[in-house]
This record gives structure tokens, C-alpha cells and sequence, in this order.
């Protein structure tokens, strides 16, 4: 049976996506084989590659003078191709609202001088800092900020007033709301939260940055070398990219990403609104910088924390114990979660209230 899956990562993936991914495995459309024991090279898997990346600038209305690569290593991998390919003057500003986006600085100090221009450490990362209020260095190559902090809980509403380029890392968000593409110089996001199985990480990012990667940039890491290749430079995550390809079309016969939003914001405010009006349970987000996408919650204690996701468990709500860092509990709501699974949740939530007040 079918969990209600509310993992921060490796995470749920919509059913349908499955099932086709499912039928398909044994025989791509008639070649006898699978998507994952053919040559990336050959016709079947170069048209999925190339849908997938079409699909994925149609979705997110990426504008045509922004390369969209398909790479490997993760978000992780980005804190140091971030550096390696956009470092000219030496210098970059780092915006610290989590674990993430302080693991990105931290790498790249390996490799410029990088500087904390905000952060909410103080306040346990319970607030994005007022951009309005933020001032970056002159003479910087970029302003690097996590979109959606996965782990706290907060999304940016407001961008960081710069003209240097905007760096924002969307794992955790990528495709649940519309965004400008056009107000960043780049975008990247590993796929395993929002989109596809782990493996594959997707780079958006904005031409005239490509073809300036520091000489002792990793071949693999360059941006301009992925681009001239159309990310075929050597074998790439082919099952990810062919999931990525199902999940992007099921996106899509959904209305898109305006679509997706709606119900995101419904689920969320769903969510949030049960848990303010409970004495039970506590989200302590600032409110404006909540995450439609992770949302971390507590019981009035420890104990009742652990007794929750281990009750919720055997009730079908799996994956809601909260990231090591913050403990307590977090639901990951992302687009694959469906509306009846934030309902069973919160119907969940309050009886478990009742038998523990
Ligand atoms: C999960 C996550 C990462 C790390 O992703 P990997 O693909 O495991 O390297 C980085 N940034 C954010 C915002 C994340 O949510």
C-alpha cells in the first residue's frame, strides 16, 4: 500500500509518474530494452534529454539567452561550481538562512573572498532577513541565497538589492511557484526534492556567465563545457532525466507552474492555519517568510515529538520526524503531495491532540 510520503529528500513523486516509469521499464516504446540500458547517445534517450530540457524552460518561461544544463553531484556539488565558474574579481556575498547556505559559503571560501552580507543564525534561522536592509560589497561577482530553506522552513518573497548576479539555490522549491528567471544570473536546484529521484541536478544559467570558469575549474564542473555538450559531455543521470521528462509533462497536463502554486499555497495554508490556531502545536516561522514547501512543527515536548512520527507512521504519514539539526517534526509538502494528504495529516494532528493534551 501507498504511503502518504512526507520526506524533505529523496521525496515522493507524483503516482501516475510512477506507473508509467513502471510500464516502461522493461521495453522503451518498442525497443526492447530499458531507458536506463541504452546508449545516452543513441535516438530514444537524446529525444527524452532534449524534451526534458524544452519541457523544463516552457514550465519555468526561461528566457532563450539562459542555458539549462542536466549535471551530476548534487546541490552540493554547486557550492564549488558556483565559485569555479562565476569568480572574475575574487569576491562573492553570502546570504546564511541555513545549513545549506552556510555548507555554500563555507565552499567557497575554498576558493574566493567571500563575505556573510545577512544572517538569521541568531534566531535559529526562523526568518529570511529584510533584503530591503541588506548591503553586499562593491565589487562583487555575485550575492549567493537559498531560495527555500528546506531544513528551517523560510522562503524569500523579496530578491536582494544588487546588481551584482544573483546566485539562489531552489532544491527544495524548484517548479512550486512562479519565479522571474530573469531576475537571476543563475538557478540551481538538485532534482531529488521536487522532481525526480536523486542524481540529477539541474543549472539554469544565464549566457553571457558561461566561458569565464577559473582554470583549475574541473572539466566537469564548467558550465560552458556542459552547454557546448547539451549536457552530454559524458554519460549523464539518464533514469533521472527520463523521470524528470514524466514528472515535467504531468506538471504540465496540471495546468503548469501557476497551476502547482495554487495548490501548493492551499496545502500550505491548510497547514499553517491548523497549526496557529492550536495550543498544541508550534511553527515559530515570522510568518511572511514561511515555506509553502517545508513545514516544521512541534509538540509541546520531546517525548510527544517522537511518540507523533512514530504514531503517524503506523497510520500511513510516514517521513515526518524533523531534520537532526532542528528535531521536532517536519512535513514535507511537496508538489507530488496531494491535497488528501495534508488532510490526513491535519485530521492526524488533532486526533493526536486530543489523546495527549
Ligand atoms: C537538499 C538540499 C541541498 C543538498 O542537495 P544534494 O542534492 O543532496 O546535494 C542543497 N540545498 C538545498 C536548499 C537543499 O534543500
Amino acid at each position: 500500500m501507498r504511503v502518504f510520503n512526507f520526506a524533505a529528500g529523496p521525496s515522493t513523486l507524483p503516482l501516475p509518474v510512477l506507473e508509467q516509469a513502471q510500464k516502461e521499464l522493461l521495453d522503451y516504446q518498442g525497443t526492447g530494452m530499458s531507458i536506463t540500458e541504452m546508449s545516452h547517445r543513441g535516438k530514444p534517450f537524446m529525444a527524452v534529454n532534449q524534451e526534458a530540457n524544452a519541457l523544463l524552460r516552457e514550465l519555468m518561461n526561461i528566457p532563450d539567452n539562459y542555458s539549462v544544463l542536466f549535471v551530476q553531484g548534487g546541490a552540493s556539488q554547486q557550492f564549488a561550481a558556483v565559485p569555479l565558474n562565476l569568480l572574475q574579481k575574487g569576491k562573492a556575498d553570502y546570504v546564511l538562512t541555513g545549513n545549506f547556505a552556510s555548507k555554500a559559503y563555507e565552499e567557497g571560501l575554498k576558493y574566493g573572498d567571500m563575505a556573510v552580507a545577512a544572517s538569521s543564525k541568531e534566531d535559529n534561522y526562523t526568518f529570511i532577513p529584510d533584503m530591503k536592509d541588506v548591503k553586499f560589497r562593491d565589487g562583487i561577482d555575485y550575492v549567493h541565497t537559498t531560495y527555500n530553506n528546506t531544513i528551517f522552513g523560510t522562503r524569500y518573497t523579496e530578491l536582494p538589492k544588487t546588481d551584482a548576479t544573483l546566485v539562489t539555490d531552489m532544491s527544495s522549491c524548484i517548479l512550486s511557484e512562479e519565479v522571474d528567471v530573469s531576475k537571476f544570473g543563475l538557478i540551481y536546484a538538485g532534482a531529488k526534492k521536487n522532481i525526480a529521484p536523486a542524481g540529477l541536478t539541474i543549472v539554469i544559467v544565464r549566457k553571457d556567465l558561461l566561458g569565464k570558469a577559473l582554470p583549475i575549474c574541473p572539466t566537469m564542473l564548467n558550465y560552458a563545457v556542459q552547454d557546448k555538450n547539451d549536457s552530454l559531455y559524458n554519460t549523464p543521470p539518464c533514469f533521472p532525466i527520463y523521470v524528470s521528462l514524466l514528472v515535467f509533462r504531468y506538471l504540465k497536463s496540471l495546468g503548469g507552474v501557476k497551476a502547482m502554486q495554487k495548490i501548493n499555497e492551499e496545502k500550505a495554508k491548510m497547514l499553517y492555519d491548523f497549526i496557529d490556531n492550536s495550543s498544541f502545536y508550534t511553527n515559530k516561522v515570522r510568518a511572511k517568510d514561511r515555506s509553502i514547501m517545508n513545514v516544521p512543527f512541534v509538540s509541546p515536548s520531546a517525548e510527544l515529538d517522537a511518540k507523533f512520527v512514530a504514531e503517524a507512521s503506523k497510520n500511513g504519514l510516514v517521513s515526518l520526524k524533523g531534520h537532526r539539526i532542528t528535531g521536532g517534526m517536519r512535513a514535507s509538502i511537496y508538489n507530488a503531495m496531494p491535497i488528501e494528504g495534508v488532510v490526513a495529516l491535519i485530521d492526524f494532528m488533532k486526533k493526536f491532540e486530543l489523546e495527549n493534551k
